[in-house]
């Protein structure tokens, strides 16, 4: 979910679980809401993208590369796994696994 800051720039919230499970099943956008298309980008930091494990929404490219930090990357993906971590899992948080790179 994106926040708009004064300076005109956008950011990234914290994803709620709601927001991110609406996101991965009607595949929208998680900063403009619009339907996704391919390529779906993922923007995460450099850990979750070695862990091919994303906690943000999938996003538009654009959209990605708009409120990507300077510390985060940007992961491009022609589909994905929304991944929901059972009870034993040391990571609560639903998440993404980009499935087929592009
Ligand atoms: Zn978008």
């Amino acid at each position: 979910m994106r926040e708009d800051l004064r300076d005109g720039s956008v950011r990234l919230r914290e994803p709620t679980r709601a927001w991110v499970t609406q996101c991965a099943l009607s595949r929208i956008c998680g900063v403009c809401e619009g339907g996704l298309g391919r390529p779906i980008a993922f923007v995460g930091t450099p850990r979750e993208r070695d862990r091919n494990q994303f906690h943000q929404p999938p996003m538009h490219l654009a959209c990605a590369e708009a409120v990507r930090s300077g510390d985060q990357v940007v992961v491009t993906t022609a589909a994905f796994e929304f991944l929901r971590p059972d009870r034993d899992d040391p990571d609560p948080a639903p998440r993404f696994e980009p499935s087929a790179p592009v």
